[in-house]
């Protein structure tokens, strides 16, 4: 799949999980009996998108490998030898796991600092997967992803709470809606990863990039953006 049709379909699971779960699953493990607000929504949907991508780091010439030059470049050449190639650990439930946990323990542990490092770089991810900077890898590329990715940490450091209990549940849902994404393709993941069992289920396998582009993306985003209209209007 894509980098589009990835982060588009997070951006989708992130507007679905606003809409129909009930607030205490959203800020888990701290229940609260507050309310999640516009900002929260917004925010939320990007970062998704972003997280989205992330399963992609073991994959050096992905569009994660390409966000910020060659520092991600580099970091994304090392995870894809750690995790064992491409579509291994990377693509797996432990692999979710572990960023929601990694989210969670970051937002507690380490602080504001961590979590506005985070919002950075899934919004860099989120900006050039969605195609909101110029094509390529020139300058003007890497100065509007990151203009935009800095101005909604900005926004983030402004109106959202100190740590966002929907952070961690945001990263691992992004994650996940990539595995399924992927599972879809003949390729498959190995979802149980150590285990060797790979699971497949190739629909989208005949279809190309055509398709994802002009019609899977496209839904996803009219999706979101209905299922984000509903959310506001029925829990304002
Ligand atoms: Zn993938």
């Amino acid at each position: 799949m894509l980098g589009h049709s990835h982060a588009t379909s997070g951006a989708l699971a992130w507007a679905g999980a606003a809409a129909a779960l009930p607030l205490s699953i959203l800020t888990f493990p701290v229940v609260t009996a507050g309310h999640i607000s516009t900002v929260d929504l917004v925010m939320g949907t990007f970062l998704t998108a972003g997280a989205a991508l992330l399963p992609d780091a073991d994959h050096p010439n992905g569009t994660i490998a390409h966000v910020l030059g060659p520092v991600s470049h580099a970091a994304c050449k090392v995870i894809s030898q750690v995790s064992g190639g491409h579509r291994h650990a990377t693509h797996s439930f432990a692999f979710v796991a572990l960023v929601t946990i990694g989210t969670w323990a970051g937002e507690h542990w380490l602080h504001r600092w961590f979590t506005l490092g985070l919002v950075f770089f899934l919004l860099a991810l989120a900006v050039r997967a969605l195609n909101l900077c110029p094509p390529g890898h020139g300058i003007s590329a890497y100065g509007t992803v990151v203009v935009l990715a800095a101005a909604g940490t900005f926004a983030m450091d402004q109106w959202i709470s100190d740590k966002p209990t929907w952070l961690p549940f945001s990263v691992g849902l992004g994650a996940l809606a990539h595995l399924a994404g992927d599972c879809l393709t003949d390729r498959g993941c190995r979802l149980f990863w150590p285990f060797q069992l790979r699971t497949c289920v190739p629909v989208i396998e005949r279809t190309g990039n055509k398709v994802e582009t002009w019609v899977l993306s496209p839904l996803f985003v009219l999706g979101t953006l209905a299922l984000l209209w509903y959310t506001l209007v029925h829990h304002p």
